[in-house]
């Protein structure tokens, strides 16, 4: 197998997230089963699966949305804090997009992007506001700045939900099923901006049933069934040579 230069520099990195036997039940069902995961600086990792399989679960996990029964996850060398301050500064460090966007209705696009930078990362207004103005412009939405979401297309609500969280400085960026809400038009215009994130060198985990950005921006696809990682390999081999029969099974209803 060929490697090209960006997945030697990646693997030869020290890895940003790592997951060692994580257990995770929610009742009498076994969520997460032993999950095993090393995301190393600038990998970008596509996580697919069927429905129901975890992997919501998985990416809660990693910002401590949701707690473990087993097992340890560390961020940059250092474990999961509990709570408080610390927990609070782990979550400007693992960035979320969700499928709703879950923007603040009430403040201004603006405001969105501003709010935590103030609150959490006590960056002062003005800071905080260049910041938002020039992420904002990175990812296309710089003219909607003083508009309220509900006025934006779902694409540009998600566009600033990105860049909401890029400006807390994240060092991995999470994403889970980022495009699944959108209508079909405005779903390349989301996934060009994680492409150019991707690009730029950000360590990003995606949930996502979108095979196109899998192929062209992932550094691995994982294939999660019943709470397992089942299969792992670049998107080529994966694509091309699924090994599993889940993996086979899920391709065949999907591609
Ligand atoms: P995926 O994102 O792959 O569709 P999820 O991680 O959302 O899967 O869910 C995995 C399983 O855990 C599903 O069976 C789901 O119903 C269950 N589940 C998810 N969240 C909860 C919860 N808060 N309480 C109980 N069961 C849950
Ligand atoms: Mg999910």
């Amino acid at each position: 197998m060929t490697e090209s230069p960006v997945e030697d520099s990646i693997s030869a990195a020290a890895p940003l997230v790592v997951l060692s036997k994580v257990n995770k039940h929610y009742g009498a069902l076994h969520v997460l089963q032993d999950i095993d995961l090393e995301i190393r600086q600038g990998e970008v990792v596509v996580l697919i699966g069927p429905s129901g399989s975890g992997k919501s679960t998985l990416c809660r996990t990693i910002n401590r949305l949701e707690t473990i029964d087993s097992g340890r996850i560390t961020i940059d060398g250092h474990p999961l804090p509990a709570e408080g301050r610390e927990l609070a500064r782990l979550r400007t460090e693992v960035g979320m997009v969700f499928q709703n966007f879950n923007l603040f209705a009430h403040k201004t696009v603006l405001e969105n992007v501003v709010m935590g930078q103030v609150k959490v990362r006590k960056v002062i207004r003005s800071h905080a506001e260049k910041t938002a103005r020039e992420l904002l412009d990175r990812v296309g939405v710089g003219a909607q700045a003083d508009k309220y979401p509900a006025q934006l297309s779902g694409g540009q609500q998600q566009r600033v939900a990105i860049a909401r969280a890029l400006a807390m400085k994240p060092k991995v960026m999470l994403f889970d099923e980022p495009t699944s809400a959108l209508d079909p038009e405005m779903v390349n215009e989301v996934l060009e901006v994680m492409r150019q994130l991707a690009a730029d060198g950000m360590t990003m985990v995606v949930v996502t049933h979108e095979m196109g950005f899998a192929r062209s921006a992932a550094n691995r696809v994982l294939f999660m069934a019943d709470g397992r990682i089942v299969e792992q390999n670049t998107p080529d081999a994966f694509f091309t040579a699924p090994r599993s029969d889940r993996a086979k099974d899920f391709l065949s209803k999907i591609l």
